[in-house]
């Protein structure tokens, strides 16, 4: 079902993580958590497997988004870390992550201990996800087929957000079911960009807003399919 790597690629794939790891660090992340997690999550096991074979083994180390299934994409290393960054993320932390996708994104999130919920709007994506991630060791992990529009109300609220589908707005829903004091991170636009939108409620009514350079994501979209 899903590829099982030999001892020696192990090793090899370890040497190609740290030398991302020095790469992410070049390009100005710092936080010496994030990039402990990037160091141990087997990103090559991620990829689209239509062949029984990961695909695209060579490229799971480049600072590349890459194809993983039903049209989506594993985002950026660099994305990755940089919305991972701004969260801010503490053990311990109840996380909500919208677009679980092949659950790369959520993985590193596990890496540092946060309690993560995770929601992915396509069937074919969630179903495989869901096998995939306790298979490789990820077994505490929380999946949801739905809508990242409505979140997950009866598992609110989150300390933390995170949105990894570019989105037209931000929806209510999301801001509604973060805590006092946390911070949500999501891409804002409709193009082939988006600006990522970093906000801290501050209190119940308010938020401290800020933007922080510009990504490309594919769309947020409404309904589950
Ligand atoms: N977190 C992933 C990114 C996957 S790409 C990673 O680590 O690489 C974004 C994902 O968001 C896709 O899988 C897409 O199907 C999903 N998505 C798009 N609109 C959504 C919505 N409204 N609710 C939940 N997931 C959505």
């Amino acid at each position: 079902m899903f590829y099982k790597v030999s001892k020696e690629d192990e090793y090899l794939f370890q040497g190609k993580r740290k030398r991302l790891v020095e790469q992410l660090r070049a390009k100005g992340i710092t936080n010496q958590a994030v990039l402990n997690a990037i160091e141990k999550v087997p990103r090559h096991l991620f990829f689209d497997d239509t062949t029984g074979r990961p695909a695209l083994l060579d490229h799971a180390y480049s600072d590349k988004a890459l194809p993983i299934g039903a049209g989506q994409t594993i985002s950026h290393p660099f994305t990755v870390a940089f919305q991972t960054e701004k969260l801010d993320i503490k053990p311990g932390d109840k996380v909500l992550e919208i677009g679980t996708g092949c659950g790369y994104q959520t993985a590193v999130l596990l890496e540092m201990k946060a309690k993560v919920f995770s929601i992915e709007r396509q069937k074919s994506l969630y179903d495989k996800t869901k096998l995939f991630l306790p298979y490789i060791g990820y077994k505490s992990v929380r999946l949801f087929y739905g809508d990242g529009y409505v979140g997950l109300p009866q598992h609110a609220p989150f300390d933390k957000i995170i949105v990894t589908a570019g989105a037209p707005y931000i929806p209510n829903d999301l801001l509604v079911q973060l805590k006092t004091g946390g911070i949500i991170i999501i891409p804002i636009g409709e193009g082939d960009e988006q600006e990522m939108n970093i906000l801290k409620k501050v209190t119940d009514q308010s938020f401290e807003k800020q933007i922080l350079g510009k990504f490309k994501f594919v769309p947020m979209l409404q309904n589950k399919v």
